[in-house]
């Protein structure tokens, strides 16, 4: 399966990543990538940059070597009320926007129904276009209501190739199987994610296609594959 786009990358500016995004660029060129979005963590992570980083992100251009560059960020859940550690106002200014669940950074997580709650007014947020890594067993969730709720708002759900790679959310593989059957029983869509915080792992989803394959998903049910759906799903009309 060929893809032509990567929608999860961190850059030195997220402070535990380790390249820029003009060498992220390149890197994009020469594995044949045609879009690449700068989600760099929201400003509630430790070493994450200030607001200001957002906000002056258009004087990057659209295209870098020929790569086209969406400019975003990766938010952080920031209570139970779907809150981001951005306002409403400079999300909408970005190009892409993912929410995202993480420890101590605003809602820790609870019990499932309080997770769905906040992750449910999290979708309801017209300015997020993708749910990041939500197959964490630390953040319970009713799969089922999620990815309706997903469709209902054409809001992607992610799966995280990090995820699965033994180092970060461990014991993610059986909720994000379930949820790619889910959705591909109601027919919406999944994105891939490839959570880079340095080239080497830029475009690689070796992890989050074996879990498409795993749940019946095809080149069709994954947005990475075409610019007909990167269009439709992903870039802003
Ligand atoms: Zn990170
Ligand atoms: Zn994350």
């Amino acid at each position: 399966m060929k893809f032509i786009a990567d929608f999860h990358i961190h850059t030195v500016a997220s402070g535990h990543a380790y390249n820029t995004i003009y060498e992220y660029a390149q890197a994009a060129r020469k594995k044949g990538l045609k879009y690449i979005a700068m989600t760099d963590h929201g400003p509630a992570m430790a070493g994450g940059p200030h607001l200001y980083h957002f906000q002056n992100l258009r004087c990057l251009p659209e295209k870098i070597n020929g790569v086209r560059l969406l400019k975003g960020i990766e938010a952080n859940i920031a209570d139970l009320d779907g809150n981001l550690d951005v306002s409403d106002d400079n999300l909408a200014e970005l190009d892409i926007v993912i929410a995202s669940f993480h420890q101590h950074l605003g809602y820790s997580g609870s019990d499932k129904d309080k997770n769905t709650r906040a992750l449910i007014n999290v979708i309801r947020n017209p300015n997020v276009r993708i749910i990041g890594h939500p197959g964490n067993p630390q953040f319970p969730l009713d799969n089922d209501a999620i990815v309706e709720e997903c469709r209902k708002n054409r809001v992607l759900i992610e799966i995280n190739n990090s995820s699965f790679t033994g180092v970060v959310r461990l014991g993610s593989h059986d909720n994000c199987v379930d949820i790619a059957k889910k959705i591909k029983k109601i027919g919406w869509k999944v994105v891939f994610g490839s959570d880079s915080h340095c080239i080497d792992t830029l475009g690689r989803f070796e992890r989050s296609l074996e879990i498409a394959k795993e749940a019946g998903l095809s080149a069709d049910d994954i947005v990475n594959t075409s610019e007909r759906s990167v269009r439709e799903y992903i870039l802003k009309a």
